[in-house]
């Protein structure tokens, strides 16, 4: 018997030629295509991906699941489980442009107000002569001409590909964040550049909510922020400085924990049925 068959084929189809999708287009394509199959579960769901993984697992590539930091959602996408991001960024992108996103993706990384946005001039000012120095360890007098040549045109050039790729993202205050693609892909790269890590997920807290005392390190995502802050018996301080943590920048609205199951675990969080907005949600 096959491992896998047409209804894991649609899927597999539809992240290769539509990128990364949010799982709630996924769960749907997975409905339709199960369309005479009763069992939907949850359970039947992660049994579904976990065969096409099998599947995949032989040429080394994944259908992973992750959390885009901006707008708190998860999204599934297929990718390269071995290679470094010169091979995932290499058939598209020249040298040059793949020095310039990374340094794009360093700049972003590094932003201390934890909005993990630059604005498209600071992007544009990046000097690509210092990554390369950067990486080299070299003399900067041995820096590349096509990197040296890297005109404003062609970083303004790279950037509107990176967004139109999802490398990249336009954020609600209409600077450049980091796309959904990245949140996939190059989480190692997150790793190797030390970002800080959300006090309740322990995943890098790029775009994070940061403790209002100012000797204070910790930063939370807003969406774990909210799940922990949601419980009653959670105090809305710090949990390192102990310091009131300001909860009214939070959407009050009670997020749906039934679609935080990937992350279940990690979050340490019981399952409970979705429940609305009570006196006990967040405070304005
Ligand atoms: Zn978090
Ligand atoms: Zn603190």
């Amino acid at each position: 018997m096959a491992i896998i068959d047409s209804r894991h084929h649609a899927l597999i189809q539809a992240l290769l030629a539509r990128g990364p999708l949010l799982e709630k287009e996924v769960k749907f394509i997975f409905k339709t295509v199960c369309e005479n199959n009763t069992d939907v579960s949850e359970r039947a769901f992660h049994e579904y991906i976990g065969r096409i993984n099998k599947e995949l697992d032989f040429v080394q590539f994944e259908a992973r699941a992750g959390r885009n930091q901006y707008d708190g959602e998860i999204y599934y996408g297929v990718v390269n489980k071995v290679a470094d991001e010169h091979a995932k960024l290499g058939t598209q992108y020249s040298l040059p442009q793949i020095a310039f996103f990374k340094a794009v993706i360093e700049t972003i990384l590094q932003d201390q107000s934890g909005k993990g946005q630059i604005s498209n001039i600071e992007a544009l000012n990046i000097r690509l002569d210092s990554q390369v120095k950067q990486e080299s360890q070299g003399d900067p007098g041995q820096v590349p001409s096509a990197f040296k040549q890297f005109s404003m045109a062609q970083k303004d050039k790279t950037l509107e590909d990176l967004l139109k790729n999802r490398w990249l993202c336009a954020t609600e205050e209409g600077k450049i964040g980091l796309g959904i693609r990245a949140f996939l892909e190059l989480r190692s790269l997150f790793k190797n550049l030390d970002v800080p890590f959300c006090d309740v997920c322990n995943e890098a807290g790029i775009k994070a909510e940061l403790c209002q005392n100012e000797e204070c390190s910790v930063r939370m995502h807003d969406y774990c922020l909210k799940r922990k802050f949601q419980r009653p018996q959670v105090a809305r301080v710090c949990p390192s400085c102990g310091v009131n943590w300001d909860c009214s920048g939070l959407n009050t609205e009670v997020p749906d924990l039934n679609e935080a199951m990937p992350y279940q675990d990690t979050l340490r969080i019981p399952h409970v049925a979705k429940r609305q907005r009570s006196s006990r949600g967040l405070r304005h």
